[in-house]
């Protein structure tokens, strides 16, 4: 098979390959580390690849294949989004405060794919501690956007998709705490699947907002995410927030299809700011469904609105808390030259940190401090009830709700970098399923000015299941999209 198939599989395309003897992993690792090597430097979504770690995974996997052994992802190249540990292999969250960081342990997400065989080509490009949705806040370098080099792959997990989209791995997995797996894979035209908060153990995810933060994977397809989840979900003794639920096995059943399945369809995912053809491609993706056997369903989200500003009091006041922790002693970036633990700490904190890590910083040191966390903090604290008791409420009548994952297409780098209130608001899709803990995903379903735009799905707490199937007719019923040349491939 010629190099550039290779790259353009599925996992389980590429498992079935592997299985038939038609290439090794050494062969699909080895072409996707060359294209790697041709593309990576116009699309910047690693920061850094592991080629001979890679290889020798490869080799491993060839062997215990050769030796009569199987396993999920056995000799499957992934790419990992850089707010995972990976033992030996630098982590730094795309920030200079983490520069030269080489964890000491795998996260249980890395540790899982391991164990089930999998190939780890490198770790992805993201914005600065997860904090941004263009990915120009990585304090490496920006991501481009595969389809248009002058448009930003939407963030954090830009890197990620990007390497998904731009075929560099055959699926990755991001970082999620208020769109930052869907958002990007709308913007690049990948499934983005973002499990229930609590469904994939969070040990070794470097903490953003950790009543928000979830792992989340970027594929190809609605199959590979299930395959992914399977392997990925589970109680983790090490973290005690991942839920003692069980796993279904979620790659069974996934074509059940949507007879009856009632879609909810809120107005309030549809109204000023929604670009019009976005729109246009999302109605007709739920007309899809309706005509796979689904039933359309109005249901009323009155809180959603609030989603945008409790999302930026939570997630920064969180976040400011997190961020104490790196004051130059323990990981990353030190500075010998401080005479004092002060001096130390504000050396390091100013030199370390981009200017939206600061921000962030600032905005929930204020609100958590005293005199304000009762008017700032406690106040999102209620509201984001307010907007999980929405959910719950239309979850009485539906089974699943479908809105757009991003507001427009992928917007120009540079264009929102100025302006942080318009960088936030390309989240305002996907906050409100954050602040309610709910699995979602997105899902390609159209293109506006030769750029992807993806369908969001949302379904009750632990039902991924119901999501990965109605997504998956969707998946089927749309077929293979008409798709403009990526500008990636053009030399
Ligand atoms: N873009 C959002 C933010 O900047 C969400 C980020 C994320 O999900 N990690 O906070």
């Amino acid at each position: 098979m010629a190099a550039d198939a290779l790259c353009r599989l599925t996992l389980r395309a590429a498992a079935d390959g592997l299985r038939a003897g038609q290439f090794t992993s050494v062969d699909l690792t080895q072409a996707l580390l060359d294209r790697i090597q041709a593309l990576d430097a116009r699309v910047g979504a690693y920061l850094t690849v592991t080629a001979d770690r890679a290889l020798a995974q490869a080799q491993a996997a060839d062997q215990r294949r050769a030796a009569g052994q199987d396993g999920p992802l056995l000799g499957l190249p992934l790419a990992i989004k850089d707010v995972l540990t990976t033992q030996g292999v630098p982590t730094t969250c795309a920030s200079r405060m983490l520069e030269g960081f080489v964890p000491p342990y795998d996260a249980t997400a890395v540790a899982r794919l391991n164990a089930a065989g999998a190939v780890m080509l490198g770790k992805t490009n993201m914005d600065e501690f997860a904090m941004g949705s263009s990915n120009e806040h990585s304090a490496v370098k920006p991501v481009r956007n595969p389809w248009n080099l002058a448009k930003a792959p939407g963030g954090s997990s830009g890197g990620s998709a990007a390497a998904v989209a731009a075929d560099e791995c055959l699926a990755a997995l991001g970082s999620d705490t208020g769109g930052s797996v869907r958002q990007p894979a709308a913007l690049c035209g990948c499934v983005g699947l973002k499990p229930t908060y609590g469904r994939i153990s969070r040990y070794g995810l470097i903490a953003f907002a950790s009543s928000l933060d979830q792992i989340g994977v970027l594929t190809k397809d609605v199959p590979d995410a299930a395959l992914l989840l399977h392997v990925l979900a589970g109680r983790d003794p090490r973290d005690s927030t991942s839920a003692n639920v069980p796993v279904p096995d979620y790659p069974a059943g996934l074509d059940r299809g949507v007879d009856g399945l009632r879609v909810g369809v809120a107005p309030q995912y549809f109204g000023a700011g929604l670009h019009p053809d976005v729109e246009r491609c999302v109605r007709q993706a739920i007309d899809a469904l309706q005509t796979a056997g689904a039933v359309q369903r109005p249901v009323s989200l009155p809180h959603t609105k609030y989603a945008l500003p409790v999302y930026y009091v939570i997630a920064p006041s969180e976040a400011s808390a997190n961020l104490a922790r790196y004051n130059g002693v323990k990981y990353g970036r030190s500075d010998p030259q401080a005479t004092d633990v002060d001096e130390m700490m504000s050396r390091v904190r100013a030199q370390g940190f981009g200017s939206e890590v600061k921000r962030r910083i600032m905005l929930g040191t204020y609100a958590l401090s005293s005199g304000y966390y009762d008017a700032y903090y406690l106040k999102a604290q209620q509201v984001r009830t307010l907007i999980k008791n929405d959910f719950e409420t239309a979850f009485q009548d539906v089974d699943i709700i479908a809105a757009p994952t991003a507001p427009a297409p992928a917007f120009d780098l540079g264009a929102k970098l100025d302006d942080p209130v318009a960088m936030y608001r390309s989240d305002v899709m996907t906050l409100p399923a954050s602040l309610a803990g709910l699995p979602c995903l997105s899902i390609p379903c159209g293109f506006v000015d030769d750029l992807p735009v993806g369908l969001q799905l949302i379904a009750p707490p632990f039902a991924e299941r119901r999501l990965l199937q109605a997504a998956r007719a969707y998946e089927r019923a749309r077929g293979t999209l008409a798709a403009p040349v990526r500008q990636v491939d053009v030399p």
